[in-house]
């Protein structure tokens, strides 16, 4: 049955491999969620055989149809707008998850049946070794689910986006130094008090969430991807304490996919990841706000229909508005009457665009974009200066030009798309509100910029019936 169990946990961390390696392309992600779901499958089946869990199968089964049915139904439910609070949630509960592995394992070390077992144990040294990782993960994950559910909050808008209070980071320090004190105490005491296991779970939370909590404006992606790699190393961890290699095969590929994508996006923010947690949590860099001039002009549809309908090179540039109102249909239809005219479009995507890292990529694929029209920053940017017309949809922050010459801005230093270098920009949004980081947008006010008042998928269907007219 050993060999059964293991040949089936190999079997799973092949599967989420090649389901990994899947995603990583927008033409085979689809299948690759099926790989790697069919892993799931098989990891959750084989464990049913597990000797260690003789006797529990009922609990197992009951908690599947708990957790099942939440997910299935939340899954069915969800908006696409919400899915970026609902991935910061599951990802939460796999750290949760974790740290409640730990608390499992670090519980019956603490019993009186676990002590004498250990006395019994020759290899009292590895014993430690396991302790300490159960530890580590307990704390990783915990964080990581603390943290998650404060992301979670904030993205649903249950909580204001930045909380600070003087000397948070001596405080947030002191609580950090705390649990991995309370860590250590745990790991070199044979048989620890539950009391003192207790505490170093609340230190734990608590530092997950008062990590969280100051970070705000432009930096929140890379926190939730730090998140996610914190959850793979906490189940990676657990995976050593329970000597199962599907935890520990999934937890590192977890772990080192949210390394590289915390990584990506602190590139993508022009910010070290030190300096998103430590320094100032997005803090302005001193010195009085850039002062906003000028007026916002605004325009009518069919203006912006003339406009682009006789311009040779039009880049549209989609943001989180885009995902509100659904608009990728309509904007790929119009896109399409453009090119019948002989106009070059492309779109240029911003890696933070949205609420989720390649929210906008998900949506013009689902819209049938096809990729080679798609540009990253890099790969656009230089491109700005000779473009007829820039067509800002629902986008905000990553088009504001205050990021690149107002140090007091809290997006200072985070590279924008330069839509202010184009000859025309329109902007496609509802009325005066603000982005993410809930700071005034100067290109809105720029000579010239025009203003296309509207919900997107509104106005993007009164452009095509005005484009079809001319
Ligand atoms: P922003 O959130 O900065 O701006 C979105 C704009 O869309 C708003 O100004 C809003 O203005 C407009 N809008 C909203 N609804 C509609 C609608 N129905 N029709 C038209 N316009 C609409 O979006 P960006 O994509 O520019 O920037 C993303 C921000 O989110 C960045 O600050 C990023 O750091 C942050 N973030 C990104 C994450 C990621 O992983 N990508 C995760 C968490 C945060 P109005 O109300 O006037 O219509």
């Amino acid at each position: 049955m050993g060999v059964v169990i293991e040949l089936s946990y190999f079997l799973t961390a092949i599967l989420f491999i090649l389901g990994l390696k899947r995603m990583s392309h927008p033409t085979t992600a689809r299948s690759g969620i099926w790989w790697a779901g069919g892993g799931m499958v098989l990891a959750t089946v084989v464990s049913f055989m597990h000797p260690e869990i003789a006797g529990n199968q009922l609990l197992m089964v009951v908690a599947i149809l708990i957790g099942g049915g939440i997910a299935w139904y939340t899954g069915k439910r969800v908006a696409m707008t919400d899915m970026p609070q609902m991935i910061a949630i599951y990802n939460g509960m796999g750290g949760g998850a974790a740290g409640a592995i730990a608390a499992v394992e670090l519980v019956k070390l603490s019993s009186a049946a676990a002590v004498v077992a250990e006395a019994a144990e020759p290899a009292v040294h590895h014993s430690t070794f396991v302790v300490f990782l159960a530890v580590l993960g307990a704390m990783i994950g915990t964080v990581s689910f603390s943290g998650s559910c404060v992301a979670y909050a904030k993205l649903q808008g249950l909580m204001k986006k930045v909380i600070r209070f003087p000397n948070q980071q001596k405080v947030n320090m002191a609580v950090f130094a705390l649990m991995v004190l309370f860590g250590l105490l745990i790991i070199f005491s044979s048989h620890p008090q539950i009391g003192v296991i207790l505490l170093f779970f609340l230190l734990a939370l608590a530092f997950g969430a008062m990590m969280a909590v100051p970070i705000g404006g432009a930096d929140m992606p890379v926190v939730i991807s730090l998140f996610n790699a914190f959850t793979g190393l906490a189940v990676a961890f657990e995976g050593f304490v329970l000597q199962n290699s599907a935890l520990i095969i999934a937890g590192t590929v977890v772990g080192a996919a949210g390394t590289l994508l915390t990584q990506l996006m602190a590139k993508a923010m022009n910010r070290p990841i030190s300096n998103v947690l430590f320094s100032g949590f997005g803090d302005t860099g001193g010195g009085p706000a850039e002062e906003v001039t000028g007026s916002m002009k605004a325009m009518e549809p069919m203006d912006a229909a003339v406009m682009m309908s006789y311009a040779s090179k039009v880049v549209i540039v989609p943001g989180y508005g885009l995902a509100v109102a659904q608009a990728q249909h309509k904007i790929w239809e119009m896109t399409e009457l453009l090119e019948e005219r002989g106009v070059e479009v492309k779109f240029a995507i911003h890696p933070v665009a949205g609420r989720m890292p390649g929210h906008m990529n998900v949506l013009l694929a689902e819209a049938g974009v096809p990729y080679d029209k798609i540009y990253d920053l890099e790969e656009i940017n230089s491109d700005f200066a000779n473009t007829d017309v820039a067509l800002v949809i629902g986008a905000n922050d990553v088009v504001n030009p205050s990021a690149k010459s107002d140090k007091s801005s809290p997006i200072y230093g985070m590279p924008i798309l330069d839509v202010d270098e184009a000859k025309n920009v329109l902007v496609i949004k509802r009325g005066q509100g603000t982005g993410f980081s809930g700071i005034e947008n100067k290109l809105f006010f720029l000579e010239n910029t025009s203003m296309v008042y509207g919900d997107g998928q509104k106005v993007a269907a009164e452009l095509i019936q005005h484009i079809k007219t001319l």
